[in-house]
């Protein structure tokens, strides 16, 4: 439950004063559902108001507070014309210009005659400067109604500044002091004000230092969030570590059949992976293990052999992939190898209904299947195993840790196995998954060409398209992927399709198109015809996942390649390289390019390292976007940026260990505080693993 004195800041955005039911839409759009949301909506520039020069030597563009005595107003006889009200001091005159503006109101405003004081951007034009819309007109006796220096949020589209500035203030009124969650010494070591005080400070910037991420109460509001990270990590760990495992050993008979019918031998890298698997499942406590391994390098077997180990031991596996597709993928991989094992192996997923959903049910529950492969279909509360003994989970990210758990609760102590296609750099593995141990596929299968990557300006496309049909002459098949680039999916849609119909008007017919608003059959079926050659290219939105493995498939185009995450165009052209043929990666991109971008692309275009590239992209972009945000399991952090907050990480790591060594129940005065802490930052799933939650 959270605590009472959370309450206020976990009220809806829309109970806020001067936010009624539409601005608090876009408020809740912008930065939130909760009160508390805007506390960590926090500012990324200042207005500084304190630059108040005579009107005459006001700069072009400046920002300037004037004190001036107001002339006249003109009205304009067409309505399309602006309304001007003429100024002056000393040192001359300056036009107020206002569109669509109603006289009555500005007579009011800008009485004839009067001293005012008016801040806004100032600029010249013929000689006479001008300032459109005033953001601040008071009387000059009130010159302390508006603040000299503003702090500039990120904005949305039809939300005044304004409105949210004054809604962070009554976020800011609601929040009140908290118990301290933090060590005194620490605190007083790094110099960090309490929470409330810090709050106070990075909504109140006086100057651009004061925006900068390594400001004291910056720092402070970042390790907050970290520790409440750590903490919550630590205590569900805590909760797998109580719960008995169980010795899982098999005999090897199903694993030696699978590995003789392999066309290839393991890699060193995947055999010193199942080592420490197999050490894990032998030991009597719950596997709780990553898997990072680049794309191609071959994670699907690995997980094959740590799930037959169960079933020779006489348990059950599962292997849970996060779409549709790429769990039937999964399933079509496996079937021949459990064939030449003589394992029974089904797929289910949320397109299984009615029977067949339930007769899979009961084959499950009767421990008539050994191996299951499928979607989160998987851990809805009706399914029920005979004996889960290992769950295999490829998340690709898409997986939060809740949803982990909820598998490895099906059966008696669940090892759980995380497999992850994009290599993450080390700090981030850090904020999802903790403490959990890590075996790292660092070494790719033997025969792997390297890929030719290629950056192209999008105002070459007909070459491009020439190239790719000389390829398809050759035999190649080719994968076009559309980016997802609007916030809405239709408007995604609509480009893709018009590629789409572009390519087919020049490439002809043997041209698909994969999204994720088609039917699963029709999806299906269009994948399938690319996977078996009846298709050249096959046009996708990234919505879905181009995740089947087509080794024929050795082009890859991505259209505004500078939108996507490294690691997402990494991952993307990890699809192709993976046959014989030479491979080609194209990144189209847009111009004009940021410095940032330039850089990026310049990565891909270097290195096939996912883990470097991973690094890189960190090092450039901040850890929030690296994964593409919305799509990443990884938690998402508000006040924290990895990029420059990396190292408090490690701390928060250790201090979370410290603490539940010392107080293992957070029963303590400072545990109790910590448990507001983890309620602050939405943590709550992990204090329920607490006695007393
Ligand atoms: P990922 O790690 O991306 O899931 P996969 O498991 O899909 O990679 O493997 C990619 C391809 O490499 C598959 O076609 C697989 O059969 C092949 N592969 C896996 N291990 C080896 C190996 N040791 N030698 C050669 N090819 C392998
Ligand atoms: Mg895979």
């Amino acid at each position: 439950m959270r605590p009472d004195i959370l309450f206020p800041l976990f009220a809806p955005v829309t109970t806020l004063k001067g936010l009624g039911p539409k601005l608090g839409k876009l408020t809740e759009k912008l930065v939130g559902p909760h009160v508390a949301d805007l506390l960590w909506h926090l500012p990324t520039g200042i207005i500084d108001r304190r630059f108040a020069p005579e009107v005459a030597n006001a700069p072009d563009n400046a920002i300037a507070t004037l004190t001036v005595r107001v002339e006249h107003h003109s009205a304009p006889m067409n309505p399309r014309h602006p309304y001007k009200v003429r100024c002056r001091d000393d040192s001359g005159e300056i036009d107020l210009v206002f569109f669509h503006a109603r006289g009555d109101w500005l007579l009011k405003q800008l009485p004839i005659g009067q001293q005012v004081v008016v801040s806004g951007k100032v600029e010249w034009f013929n000689g006479m400067p001008q300032m459109a819309h005033p953001d601040h007109i008071v009387p000059a006796d009130a010159k302390g109604e508006f603040e000299p220096v503003e702090p500039v949020y990120p904005m949305t589209a039809g939300l005044a500044s304004k409105v949210l500035r004054k809604a962070v203030a009554s976020a800011l009124a609601a929040a009140k002091d908290l118990p301290e969650w933090q060590d005194a010494a620490w605190l007083a070591r790094r110099g960090w004000p309490s929470w409330r005080a810090a709050l106070a400070t990075v909504h109140n910037p006086q100057d651009e230092a004061d925006l900068s991420g390594m400001t004291p109460p910056r720092g402070r509001l970042a390790f907050d969030e970290l520790l409440s990270n750590q903490l919550a990590l630590a205590l569900i760990r805590q909760h797998q570590r109580k719960l008995s495992g169980r010795s899982v050993v098999g005999d090897g008979r199903l694993r030696q059949r699978v590995t003789a019918a392999l066309p290839f031998a393991l890699t060193g890298a995947q055999a010193g992976a199942l080592e420490e698997i197999y050490d894990d499942m032998r030991a009597d406590r719950r596997m709780l293990r990553l898997l990072q391994g680049d794309v191609g390098s071959g994670k699907t077997v690995v997980a094959l052999l740590a799930m037959l180990n169960a079933v020779e031991a006489g348990a059950q596996a599962a292997l849970m992939a996060p779409t549709e597709i790429l769990a039937r993928q999964h399933f079509e991989t496996l079937t021949p190898l459990a064939e030449a094992a003589g394992v029974r192996l089904a797929v289910l997923t949320g397109r299984d209904k009615g029977k067949a959903r339930a007769a899979i049910h009961e084959r499950l529950a009767a421990g008539e299947i050994d191996i299951i492969v499928g979607t989160h279909a998987l851990f809805q509360e009706d399914v029920a195993f005979r004996d889960l003994a290992v769950a295999v989970i490829d998340e690709q990210h898409r997986f939060g840790v809740h949803q982990r758990l909820q598998l490895s609760s099906k059966g008696r102590a669940v090892d759980v196995l995380v497999m992850t296609a994009t290599p993450i750099p080390r700090t981030l593995t850090l904020t999802a998954y903790g403490d959990m141990d890590v075996s790292r596929l660092t070494e790719k299968p033997p025969g792997r060409k390297p890929i030719t990557t290629i950056t192209i300006p999008i105002d070459r496309l007909e070459e491009v398209i020439a190239g790719v049909q000389r390829k398809i002459a050759e035999g190649a098949r080719v994968y076009w992927v559309c980016p997802l680039v609007e916030e809405s999916e239709l408007v995604d849609l609509a480009a893709a399709t018009d590629r789409h119909a572009l390519l087919r008007g020049m490439i002809g017919e043997r041209v698909g198109l994969v999204h994720g608003k088609m039917k699963p059959t029709d999806k299906d079926a269009v994948m399938t015809a690319f996977a078996g050659g009846g298709l050249d290219v096959l046009v996708a939105t990234t919505v879905i996942e181009v995740g089947v493995n087509v080794p024929e498939a050795s082009v890859m185009v991505i259209e505004h390649a500078e939108r996507f995450g490294l690691a997402q165009l990494h991952q993307l052209r990890g699809r192709i390289g993976r046959g014989t043929a030479a491979s080609t990666c194209l990144l189209l991109y847009d111009n004009p390019l940021s410095e940032t971008s330039k850089a990026r692309l310049t990565i891909m275009k270097n290195t096939e390292d996912g883990f470097l590239i991973a690094e890189e992209d960190l090092r450039l972009r901040g850890a929030g976007e690296v994964l593409g945000t919305r799509q990443s399991g990884l938690p998402e952090f508000r006040m924290a940026d990895l990029a420059v907050h990396g190292d408090l990480l490690a701390v928060a790591r250790d201090d979370a260990r410290l603490i539940l060594d010392r107080d293992p129940e957070l029963q303590s005065e400072r545990g109790r505080a910590l448990r507001v802490l983890l309620y602050l930052f939405e943590r709550e799933q992990a204090v329920k693993y607490l006695r007393s939650g």
